[in-house]
């Protein structure tokens, strides 16, 4: 089989990408790769700011559907009293979205499925500057896709640039910690959002659905907490000094601790001749931004340009412009993310 390009990964900066392309009739597959462990849910919110994006590309009913609106979020960030931030200051969209992410992916998926391909094993990839042999495993037959362009959208996985022996650089060591909970409203605070710092770490609760919250509390590795932190039992303990936060914990000492990296991350090349990584893993945010959906959409707008660019005028010089702008991107959110931090350090 052979191809313009292969996107590898179907999360949403894989699939927007083959959206994007297919509206400009770039030839293309989304390899797709059957999960054999089913995926934990989070709550994932994105900010008013990006609505805007996502109109832009005609996606916003389609991201609407899957969503409720949020209108705003609370913090104590190394401070005694909550703060609000009520996004019905924010213009022209006063929410954000609470997103359905299984149905999202769905919905999402629905737009290319003449475009996806499911496979359950990454084989090789071997790249020169002419082109880019893929070979993928599925249900015991092997097959070879060839192509032009390969764009990794594995996420913080980071699979096909690790074939193409590309390294990353770790800015800290975070990690996150998550569990459901049974729903609680706290009579205190207004939005279904809540951020809590705490000694060696923070937390945040937010709605899943009328009946669950989950609840996700961040430390570095090597951090103290971390070993108890597994264990649900332990979050009362751990939660004892906070002011709001521990209010959200259920009596039950049953809830199963699901744990993944939630550093900031970059890959230390982010394109190639002809290859390009997008969303997490070109750069990976700490959740505490809630950016890594908009950076995801973002990055498959401007790849999407970028491989127009490059499948049309046969140049490789809008890889590097796509580059050159998601690490001006990073450098930005670096700077950003340690004021952040300056102020529960000091
Ligand atoms: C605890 C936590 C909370 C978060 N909360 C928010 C939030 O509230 N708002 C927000 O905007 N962002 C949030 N994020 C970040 C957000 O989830 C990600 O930034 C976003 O999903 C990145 O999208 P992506 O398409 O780049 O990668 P992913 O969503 O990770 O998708 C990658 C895809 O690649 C596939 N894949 C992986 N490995 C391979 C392989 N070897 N071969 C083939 N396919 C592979 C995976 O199955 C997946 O489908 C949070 C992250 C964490 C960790």
């Amino acid at each position: 089989m052979s191809t313009d390009v292969v996107i590898v990964g179907n999360g949403i900066s894989g699939l927007i990408l083959s959206i994007l392309l297919k509206e400009k009739n770039i030839d293309h597959v989304v390899l797709n790769r059957v999960e054999k462990r089913k995926t934990f849910e989070l709550p994932e919110t994105i900010p008013p700011s990006t609505l805007v994006l996502l109109e832009s590309l005609n996606l916003l009913a389609l991201f609407s559907k899957s969503a409720s609106k949020t209108f705003g979020y609370h913090s104590l960030w190394n401070s005694d009293s909550v703060t609000t931030d009520n996004f019905f200051n924010h213009n022209p969209y006063k929410h954000g979205l609470k997103l359905n992410k299984k149905k999202l992916l769905n919905d999402l998926e629905a737009l290319v499925t003449g475009n996806v391909m499911h496979f359950n094993n990454l084989i090789d990839i071997d790249r020169s500057d002419e082109n880019v042999t893929v070979r993928i495993e599925s249900n015991n037959v092997i097959q070879t896709i060839t192509s032009r362009i390969i764009v990794d959208a594995t996420g913080r996985n980071r699979a096909v640039l690790k074939h193409l022996g590309i390294i990353s650089e770790s800015f800290d060591n975070q990690v996150a910690l998550s569990c459901h909970l049974p729903y609680f409203k706290h009579p205190q605070l207004i939005h279904p959002v809540f951020v809590e710092s705490f000694e060696n770490g923070w937390g945040i609760v937010s709605s899943l659905n009328e009946r669950i919250n989950g609840m996700t509390l961040h430390t570095q590795k090597g951090s103290p907490i971390l070993p108890r932190l597994k264990e649900y039992r332990n979050w009362k303990d751990i939660l004892s000094n906070t002011k709001l936060l521990k209010d959200f914990l259920a009596d039950d000492g049953n809830c199963k601790v699901v744990g993944g990296k939630a550093n900031s991350s970059r890959a230390s090349q982010i394109s190639g001749s002809n290859w390009l990584a997008i969303g997490d893993a070109a750069i990976a945010l700490d959740p505490l931004s809630s950016h890594g959906i908009s950076n995801a959409i973002y990055c498959a707008n401007s790849a999407s340009k970028a491989i127009e660019s490059h499948v049309t005028n046969d140049t490789t010089t809008s890889f590097k412009g796509y580059e050159d702008t998601i690490n001006q991107v990073f450098d930005e959110y670096l700077k950003q993310k340690m004021k952040l931090y300056d102020t529960v350090n000091h």
